[in-house]
């Protein structure tokens, strides 16, 4: 029988060590669909996160050289605050992200966390200091509670039943009928896409890195699945620097500050109340939003 464990125990560990690597990997995929063409510096250093401020420099971008996507942005995420990018479709804000997760880099311009240069650092030590709840989250054909363990393969149980806890998820596992051990995935259990955010946040609960980023879904779930994930949003965001990209401004009426992109450009910054008072580009956007709001009910 020795001989059958050892080779099965050994692949349990292969196992383990290339779903810890795929941690790291699925921000990119899950952000991108592709992987990164950027290739770390010779010198490039391991990124140190302390307090977690977050500063974009007057970044200039471009996906290729005949369109500039963005222009001339700069911003500053506080440490520990929490800041919403809104605007248009199109205005720029996912490309803001994939900039910050160095995809690609800024034509000029620099971004800094914690005053370091994101060009200098390695991606492996970004990636490890920053989690990410995407628009859409891969699930793999596996228990719903290795799919939530996947944001730390190291986890024990304890931890990861806490961040189920946390991520707002107990009620909805403990009525499945397997409970936790529950296959989800292409031939499992398919998950809302509520849902399917609260296993994202669960699992960048277990990666604990100190910089957040939630990417809202663009189609509105419902508004019980909505509130669930905002106040586990909310939970995990404390004490952490997060940069939001919202579609639905209801959602972001709390954040400390609002950046407004259009066409690429940061048009007005402030909070709500501040910006409504404006009544700037965020007061229309935020008209609108309502008037479509009305609409629907
Ligand atoms: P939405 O709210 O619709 O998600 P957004 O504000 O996030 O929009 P981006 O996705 O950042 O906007 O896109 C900004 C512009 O860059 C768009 O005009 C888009 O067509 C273009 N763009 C985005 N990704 C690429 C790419 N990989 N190659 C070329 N152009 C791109």
């Amino acid at each position: 029988t020795m001989q059958i464990f050892m080779p099965l125990n050994f692949l349990g560990f292969v196992y383990r060590e290339i779903r810890g690597a795929l941690a790291n990997i699925e921000n990119l995929f899950a952000l991108l669909g592709k992987s990164s063409n950027i290739v770390d510096n010779e010198n490039a250093k391991t990124i140190q996160v302390i307090e977690g401020e977050i500063r974009f420099s007057h970044v200039n971008f471009g996906y290729g050289p005949d369109r500039q996507i963005l222009h001339d942005v700069s911003f500053t995420v506080p440490a520990g605050q929490k800041v919403a990018i809104v605007g248009p479709s199109g205005a720029g804000k996912s490309t803001v992200i994939k900039l910050l997760f160095r995809f690609y880099n800024p034509t000029s311009g620099e971004i800094y966390i914690d005053g370091q240069p994101v060009s200098d650092s390695t991606q492996a030590s970004l990636r490890q200091a920053i989690g990410i709840v995407p628009q859409d989250t891969v699930l793999f054909n596996d228990s719903i509670f290795e799919n939530i363990r996947y944001g730390n393969p190291t986890a024990n149980d304890e931890q990861v039943n806490q961040a189920i806890e946390h991520a707002h998820l107990s009620a909805f596992i403990n009525a499945l009928p397997k409970g936790r051990e529950t296959k989800v995935g292409e031939r499992g259990l398919k998950l809302s896409g509520g849902e399917k955010q609260r296993v994202a946040i669960a699992r960048t609960i277990l990666k604990g890195a100190p910089i957040l980023l939630f990417d809202e879904a663009t189609s509105s779930l419902d508004s019980q699945s909505e509130r669930a994930i905002l106040s586990a949003f909310k939970e995990i965001a404390k004490g952490h620097t997060s940069l939001v990209i919202a579609h639905r401004l209801s959602t972001i009426v709390d954040a400390d500050s609002i950046i407004v992109l259009q066409d690429g450009c940061v048009v007005e910054q402030g909070n709500h109340p501040t910006l409504l008072k404006n009544k700037g580009p965020y007061y229309q956007l935020w008209n609108t939003q309502q008037k479509v709001n009305t609409q629907d009910d």
